[in-house]
């Protein structure tokens, strides 16, 4: 495999594989630019089909972060890890204590968190044999914990601006949204997006999940094939990647699509076609930054969840602003975004991929 040659490689600073024998561990830490600071980003726990699949996640995720970290004001990097193996069946403490150890050995110019597949209490095992790790549990109201409801925040905060640029609207009160995923972040967007009266559909792969939402906030369930061509004001996607292309663009019914999930388009070039069917676009991770910003708080130490929540209230502004820029001919939302990280990283990175 061509590493230096992969379009994600995009001049990442270092990708290191990490390997443990007593425990099964196979990593791989991907560091993309310690420019503003050391490399923040989840570790990802995925039955990856082969090494050449972990490799172009792991790197596409990490360039993700760098741009993610440096659009939300972060002192951090970007960087990312994966292990690659199924979360349901070869999770154990040893495993993730390895995976400690592992971060360990990169003297902190990587910080690790959750991410899919991994959870609050596997952080907790590689804190055994790293500090250089966060989304921990945190003290009552103290920043830390599950990065999820704070992601769930700050989605929220952003489809309201959202609404606000593209329907012209102060409230979310009926509203139609649809959420695709209700899991650690979709469940509480429901519950935000609920309290203001939004109108919901719901679509999940897991039935218990979508019940759940059904019954405590009124959402209505919708088969996960048809979530996409709902005629909706927002589609909100929280499950995987890549969901926007050309084939579901075409399908689209929504005016706005703002939602958290990670890299949600597959091409650049499809923040262009939404842009031209007259969707308004979020990008993924200026939208979704609201868990790095509470995990960045936990792990600088000192702060409180007040501080976290304020932090995240800088996100509808920024989204704003890159409406706004991206209205007055600029480019589309993604490629606005793209440029502003670019330069706030203070180098050329080439374009973002899929
Ligand atoms: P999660 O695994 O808890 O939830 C994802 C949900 O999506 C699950 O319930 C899963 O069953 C469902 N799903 C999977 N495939 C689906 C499909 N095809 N259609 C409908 N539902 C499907 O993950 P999460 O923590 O809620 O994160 C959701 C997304 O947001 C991910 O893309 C993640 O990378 C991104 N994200 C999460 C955070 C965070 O703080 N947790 C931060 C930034 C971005």
């Amino acid at each position: 495999m061509e590493i230096f040659d992969l379009r994600e490689f995009d001049a990442h600073e270092l990708v290191v594989f990490g390997h443990d024998a007593a425990t099964g561990l196979k990593s791989i830490v991907a560091i993309h630019s310690t420019a503003l600071g050391p490399a923040a980003g989840g570790c990802r726990m995925w039955p990856y089909p082969s090494t050449h699949d972990a490799v172009r996640d792991v790197l596409r995720l990490s360039r993700g972060m760098s741009y993610k970290n440096a659009m939300a004001g972060l002192p951090l990097g970007g960087g990312k890890s994966v292990i690659i193996g199924d979360s349901g069946k070869a999770k154990t403490p040893a495993l993730f204590e390895a995976f400690g150890r592992f971060v360990d050995s990169l003297g902190g110019r990587y910080i690790t968190a959750q991410d899919v597949g991994t959870s609050t209490a596997d952080m907790a095992n590689v804190a055994r044999a790293t500090r250089y790790v966060a989304g921990l549990g945190a003290a009552p109201g103290q920043a830390g914990g599950d990065p999820g409801p704070k992601t769930a925040l700050g989605v929220y905060l952003g489809i309201r601006a959202a609404v606000k640029f593209r329907l012209g609207r102060s409230d979310l009160k009926d509203v139609s949204v649809a959420v695709q995923g209700a899991g650690g972040v979709g469940y509480h967007l429901c519950a935000y997006l609920a309290a203001e009266g939004a109108k919901l559909y719901v679509a999940d792969v897991r039935a218990a999940a979508v019940s759940r939402v059904c019954e405590q906030f009124g959402a209505a369930a919708v088969a996960v094939d048809e979530l996409l061509g709902l005629e909706v004001d927002v589609l909100a996607p929280c499950a995987l990647g890549a969901l926007l292309n050309s084939q579901t663009i075409a399908r689209l019914r929504a005016r706005i699509v703002a939602g958290a999930a990670n890299n949600q388009l597959a091409e650049d070039q499809d923040g262009v076609a939404l842009q031209a069917a007259g969707i308004l676009y979020a990008p993924d991770y200026v939208i979704n930054a609201g868990g790095i910003i509470s995990v960045s708080r936990e792990y600088h130490g000192g702060a409180t969840e007040a501080q976290v929540i304020a932090d995240i209230h800088a996100i509808p502004g920024r989204l704003t602003e890159i409406f706004e820029r991206a209205r007055r001919g600029n480019g589309s939302t993604n490629a606005v975004a793209d440029q502003m990280a670019r330069e706030r990283l203070g180098r050329q990175v080439h374009q973002r991929v899929a």
